[in-house]
Parts: structure tokens; C-alpha cells; sequence
């Protein structure tokens, strides 16, 4: 799809490149890269002209940490703890079809695509999927532009930190789970020899979407597991993603099956380096963070979902004082509500500032806007994405300076870190095409596939009666 045609942005009339703001400026996009940015006096004469009057442009956003197969699931999770909300995501989302899988893909795309986020990390899904539902989302992904990385959640141990501990565990439990375990493990070759052939067959498709293995929490997998991770991903030049120390309950765990700290212990193992991406983190010991620093391994914060779910408020300030990689997610919208990367880059940058005195070490907004752009885009390993620069992808937003929230335009990057929700957004490019145009999505079939996603939740749970059980004898007794 890059490089159809060059397209000149005119004279936008600011620019936040990520390394600092300049403006008026001409964007000169080719072959899916920024081939010029300042003044542009010779543009080929076949290029699209987008008008960058009264528009800011910005880097696209990255939302690294996302569940496309719980895109359905707004308005649904309210007032649950981790183990609850866990179980009930299983009713909305084991057993979906190939169409419920591309249709609740590509309605978040068009929920990111519409406010600024360009690329997304989704930790797909976690039952016994197969591999033509990789070939699936894949096709979602492709189909509508977005550059993505699927990375294929996989598990061969038990989900102990989701159930009640033995001696609490109830009958109704025990026999539900014995018929609605969605979450029952996968011998662990059978989960490699998916991974190996969705990186065979999907990787890299359209020339933007990659396939990374995802263990779901290095808890729930065996050490063998955790070092094959290690090792695909040294093979194929990929990045690992996963889930860690989310919870508390997590942190006491890793404790008590190594004798030691989830990254002590993967690190002790070989099963960690800088591809690792890790959801969450807030739970990590100082000497996690150290382990994290040392291998430049990322941290991918979702404060809006840990708030909901109420399971730790994740220690931004700590890790980027101690240099570690940081970049941002909205995480499923079981546990958000919604995709919008400005929210979570806001409270990212706003969070912890009540319980630090010193104003001085409160995140910046260059920071936060690091973490939203460039952090995520190394999660992705895609070094070359989140700048606005010569020779950078070319993936960018246009936001219309007219709206009241950007008048007066006092400072563009706090007001697109605070002010911005995403409802100026105009036109979106990825990858050098035009997806986003006048507000509208030119690549999804917006009410087509709004109408698509209506009834298929309830569909879902109404076949999910076993899984329901399990959730429901968990609930009960949290
Ligand atoms: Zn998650």
C-alpha cells in the first residue's frame, strides 16, 4: 500500500516532531516515508495536497498494550477486581467465530484510528486459539491500515493468580471448572509450533503487521516456555510481549513458586532481554527495575485499567528515573471503556503526582509524549517510528487547531497532552496512506461494521454457559 502517491501536507501550521515544535512547515510523504519536512519548494507534481492550515501535526500515537478480542465488551466490568473482571472477560470472549473476531478487531481500529492512534499492540486472545484466527485479525489489521504487532498469547501453566487459593476453593468452583475452564493449558509444543507458523505465514504481512510470541504471564508458563519465548524471538528478530506483576496477588506468587522476583528469576533463567515488553509493572521490585534497566527491556503502563480494576497504580516516575524504556496502553476496554491514548498519556503524566512533594520529579510532558509515541513504537521494535523527521515512517494525525480546546493555542504540546481527547482529529496517514480523511474512516465501513458488532456479544455469552459458571462461582466468593 506506501507509496501509492506522495502526498504534501501545506504549510501546517505547527508541528510537533517529538524532538520539538517548528511551524508553519510543509510534510513531504513518500514511498510510506517522511521525505521532507521544513519547506518543501519542488513537490512531485502527482502529489496529494493536504492542507495543514489551522492543523497541528503530531506523531501517531501507539497503544501497546491492547486486547482486540474484548473490543466488545464496553460498559461491562464495573466495580470487579482483577480475579473477577478476569473471568467474566472469558463469557464475552472464549469460543467467538472468525467473523466476531474480524469485526471486534477492526471496530477498535476504527475507536484508535479516529483519535490519534495509529499502531497498536494486541495481546490476542489466550483459549485454544488457532491459526486461522491469527490469519484473521491479521486480515483486520491489513484490511484497514493500521500498523500492528499480534502477539500471540500463549500459556501452558495453570492461572493460579485468578483463582481463590486452594483451601478456599468451593465445590461449584471445582465442578465448573471441570467443564468451563476456558482457560485449562496448552501442552507447550503445540503452542510453539502455532507461534512458529503464524510468524511463517504472518509475519510482516502488508509490509506493517508483525507476530510476536506473548506468553500471558510468565507465571502461567514453564520455564522451558519462558526460554523458547527467548529464543523465537532472537531467531526470527522479533520482541516478546506479555503481562507482569499486574497484582499484587502476582508479586506474593512469584515469591513463593522461585523463592525470588518474577525477573530475578527470568533473568536467572535466560528468559528475558531487551525484546521483552511487560504490560503493567506495578508491582515491580527495585530490583525488577534494575533487571528491566539493564536489559532495556519496556514497560508498557495502562493506568487507566489498573484504576478501574483497582490493582496497583503503576510506578511511572520510578522506572523512567532508572532509565527504563517507557511507552503506554489502553489495555482491553473491559477494564477502560475506551481506546483513547490522550487519556491514558494524560494520567500518565498526572498520576503520581499527589504522593510527590517534589514537582521537580513529576513527569514532563515531553515524557509523557515519549512514551505515547517512540516508547510504544520500541515495544514494536520499529526504531524507525514516532518521530517526525527525514526518513521517518510516515505515520502522523492532524488535529484542527479551530476546536475551543486548542484556542488560544498557548503551548501545542501540553494541550495535546492535557486539553486533546482525540475529538480533533482529522486526517490520519500509517505507513504513508491517507486512512483518516475529514474526520472520517476511509479504509472501514463504519456503520457496516458498527451494525456488524451489535449483537455479537450477547451471541457470545450465550454460548458461553460453562464459562459463565466458572466466572459466576468466582465472583462469589471475592
Ligand atoms: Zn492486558
Amino acid at each position: 500500500m506506501p507509496g501509492l502517491q506522495p502526498i504534501l501536507i501545506k504549510q501546517a501550521e505547527c508541528v510537533l516532531t517529538g524532538e520539538g515544535q517548528i511551524g508553519p512547515a510543509d510534510i513531504l510523504i513518500e514511498n510510506g516515508l517522511i521525505s521532507a519536512i521544513g519547506e518543501v519548494k519542488e513537490p512531485p507534481r502527482n502529489a496529494i495536497v493536504v492542507s495543514g492550515r489551522s492543523r497541528l501535526v503530531a506523531p501517531g500515537l501507539v497503544n501497546a498494550h491492547w486486547h482486540s478480542p474484548m473490543q466488545l465488551s464496553h460498559g461491562t466490568s464495573d466495580r470487579m477486581n482483577h480475579k473477577v473482571f478476569m473471568w467474566e472477560n472469558q463469557v464475552d470472549t472464549a469460543n467467538r467465530s472468525q467473523e466476531e473476531i474480524y469485526v471486534s478487531a477492526t471496530i477498535g481500529c476504527l475507536q484508535m484510528l479516529k483519535t490519534g492512534t495509529t499502531s497498536t499492540i494486541d495481546h490476542f486472545p489466550e483459549q485454544g486459539f488457532g491459526i486461522e484466527d491469527v490469519e484473521t485479525v491479521v486480515r483486520a489489521f491489513s484490511d484497514c491500515g493500521m500498523r500492528a504487532v499480534v502477539a500471540l498469547r500463549i500459556f501452558d501453566g495453570e492461572y493460579s493468580d485468578i483463582l481463590p487459593p486452594p483451601e478456599r476453593m468451593t465445590d461449584a468452583l471445582r465442578e465448573a471448572l471441570n467443564t468451563g475452564n476456558s482457560l485449562a493449558p496448552r501442552p507447550m509444543q503445540e503452542s510453539l509450533d502455532l507461534v512458529r507458523e503464524a510468524i511463517a505465514r504472518c509475519d510482516g504481512a502488508a509490509g506493517r503487521i508483525r507476530i510476536f510470541p506473548a506468553p500471558s504471564n510468565p507465571m502461567r508458563c514453564s520455564d522451558a516456555l519462558l526460554v523458547a519465548c527467548q529464543q523465537i524471538a532472537d531467531t526470527h528478530d522479533t520482541g516478546v510481549h506479555c503481562h507482569l506483576l499486574e497484582t499484587r496477588t502476582q508479586a506474593q506468587l512469584a515469591q513463593a513458586l522461585y523463592g525470588k522476583t518474577m525477573l530475578e528469576h527470568m533473568d536467572a533463567i535466560g528468559a528475558y532481554s531487551g525484546r521483552w515488553s511487560n504490560a503493567h509493572c506495578n508491582w515491580v521490585s527495585d530490583s525488577d527495575i534494575a533487571i528491566m534497566a539493564k536489559h532495556q527491556a519496556i514497560a508498557v503502563f495502562n493506568p487507566e485499567s489498573n484504576l478501574k480494576i483497582g490493582s496497583g497504580v503503576p510506578p511511572i516516575p520510578r522506572l523512567l528515573a532508572a532509565g527504563v524504556p517507557c511507552a503506554l496502553g489502553a489495555d482491553g476496554v473491559s477494564t477502560n471503556d475506551n481506546l483513547i491514548m490522550h487519556d491514558a498519556m494524560q494520567l500518565a503524566a498526572i498520576l503520581h503526582r499527589p504522593s510527590e512533594p517534589d514537582r521537580k520529579r513529576w513527569v514532563t510532558a515531553d515524557q509523557t509524549l515519549a512514551m505515547g509515541t517512540t516508547g510504544g513504537a520500541r515495544a514494536m521494535l520499529e526504531p524507525n517510528l514516532g518521530l517526525l523527521k527525514p526518513g521517518a515512517k510516515a505515520d502522523l494525525v492532524l488535529y484542527d487547531l479551530d476546536e475551543s480546546w486548542w484556542t488560544p493555542l498557548n503551548d501545542p504540546l501540553q494541550q495535546l497532552i492535557f486539553g486533546e481527547r482525540g475529538g480533533s482529529v482529522r486526517t490520519v496517514i500509517v505507513d504513508g496512506c491517507i486512512l483518516v480523511d475529514g474526520g472520517k474512516a476511509l479504509t472501514i465501513d463504519e456503520p457496516a461494521i458498527i451494525a456488524a458488532a451489535r449483537d455479537i456479544l450477547k451471541s457470545v455469552q450465550k454460548r458461553n454457559t460453562g464459562v459463565r459458571a466458572v466466572a459466576d462461582a468466582v465472583a462469589a466468593l471475592e
